[in-house]
C-alpha cells in the first residue's frame, strides 16, 4: 500500500496525450502539403521482450497520429556493419522522416557506430553526438526524448528552473547527460551523480529538483529527499518500480512523477512529436519544435 502522498503528482500521461493531440495535428498538415504521411522507421535487433514491447507502443503510437512507422527487424547475433549499413539506407530514403534504433543493441554491436549513422535531419531520437552538441548549445533540433519529456513536465507545473540546485542521478549518453544539459541552459545549477558518487544521500539532499535515472529500484529514499523538493523519476524497472521510494518521498517532495504513468509516456509524445516536426521541415513546412 502507498502511504498518504502530501506532493502533487505530475501526469506525464495526461501531458503526453494533449502532446500527442497536436502532434496529430501536424501530421494532419504534413500530409496536406506533401501528399504523404509522416514515416518514423524503427530498427529492433534481436528479441529482448522489453525493447520489442517498447517498439510495438511506439509504432502503435505513431499509427494513431496519423503518422505511417515501419519496422526493420534484424537477428541478434548482427553485426555493427550490417547495422550501420541498414541506418544509412534509411538515412537516404526519402519516405522516411524519423529514425528509432532501439536500444540497448547487442553486446557484439558498436551502438555508437550504428546511431552515427543516422542522419541529423531524421535523428528524431536525439542519439547522435550532432544531436548532442546541438542541444548542450541551444541550437534547435532533436533532443534526447526523455530529457526533453521530463523538461516539458516541469514546465508544464511551472516549476522554477533559473538559479535552482537540481541533482541528476545518472550520466548515460541518452538520459543522465542530456537532462544535466537541459536543466544547465535552463540555469539550474545542476549536479551529476553516478556509480561511484561518495555519499549520494547527502547531495541529493541538496536538490531542489532531483531526477533519477537509474535502473535501481527505489534507489532514492524518502529521507534523502529534501522538503518541498520537485522529484523527477526516469526509472522504470520489472513490476513497473521507479527509481525512488514513492511513497516516501512523495511525503516529503512537492511535486513527484508517478511510475508510471510520469516519464515514460512524455519518451514516445515527444519521439513522435520530433517526427512530425522532421517531416513538417522535409516538407518545407515552418518549424515550431520547442526546444
Ligand atoms: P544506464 O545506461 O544503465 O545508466 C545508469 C546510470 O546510473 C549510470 O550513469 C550509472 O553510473 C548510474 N548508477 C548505477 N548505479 C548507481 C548507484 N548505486 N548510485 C548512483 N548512480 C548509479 O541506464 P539508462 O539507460 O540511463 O536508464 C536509467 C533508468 O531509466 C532505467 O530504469 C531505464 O529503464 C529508465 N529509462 C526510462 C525511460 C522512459 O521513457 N521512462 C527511457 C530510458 C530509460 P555509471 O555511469 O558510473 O555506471
Amino acid at each position: 500500500m502507498v502511504p498518504t502522498a502530501s506532493a502533487r503528482l505530475m501526469d506525464g500521461a495526461s501531458l503526453a496525450n494533449r502532446t500527442l493531440e497536436a502532434t496529430a495535428g501536424r501530421a494532419a498538415a504534413v500530409l496536406h502539403a506533401a501528399g504523404r504521411r509522416p514515416c518514423l522507421a524503427a530498427v529492433l535487433v534481436g528479441d529482448d521482450p522489453s525493447s520489442v514491447t517498447y517498439v510495438r507502443l511506439k509504432r502503435r503510437r505513431a499509427e494513431q497520429v496519423g503518422m505511417d512507422s515501419r519496422l526493420v527487424e534484424l537477428p541478434a547475433g548482427t553485426s555493427t556493419e550490417v547495422m550501420v549499413s541498414t541506418v544509412r539506407t534509411l538515412s537516404d530514403d526519402p519516405t522516411v522522416d524519423g529514425i528509432l534504433v532501439q536500444h540497448p543493441v547487442p553486446r557484439q554491436v558498436d551502438e555508437r557506430a550504428v546511431f552515427e549513422a543516422i542522419a541529423p535531419a531524421k535523428d528524431v531520437d536525439g542519439v547522435t553526438m550532432h544531436s548532442f552538441a546541438a542541444m548542450a548549445m541551444g541550437v534547435p533540433g532533436p533532443a534526447s526524448c526523455t530529457p526533453e519529456g521530463i523538461m516539458r513536465l516541469l514546465d508544464e507545473y511551472r516549476v522554477e528552473l533559473a538559479g535552482a540546485r537540481a541533482v541528476v542521478i545518472g550520466r548515460s549518453p541518452i538520459l543522465g547527460k542530456p537532462m544535466g544539459m537541459l536543466l544547465l541552459r535552463r540555469d539550474a545549477t545542476v549536479t551529476y551523480c553516478h556509480s561511484l558518487t561518495r555519499d549520494l544521500p547527502s547531495i541529493v539532499a541538496t536538490g531542489d529538483v532531483v531526477v533519477a535515472a537509474v535502473g535501481r529500484p527505489e534507489l532514492v529514499r524518502g529521507e534523502w529527499i529534501k522538503p518541498g523538493a520537485i522529484v523527477v523519476d526516469a526509472g522504470y524497472n520489472p513490476g513497473n518500480v521507479g527509481d525512488v521510494a514513492f511513497g516516501e518521498a512523495a511525503a516529503r517532495a512537492r511535486l513527484i512523477t508517478p511510475v508510471p504513468g510520469g516519464v515514460g509516456p512524455m519518451t514516445i509524445a515527444v519521439l513522435l512529436d520530433q517526427t512530425a516536426e522532421a517531416a513538417a521541415r522535409a516538407a518545407g513546412l515552418a518549424a515550431g519544435l520547442a526546444t
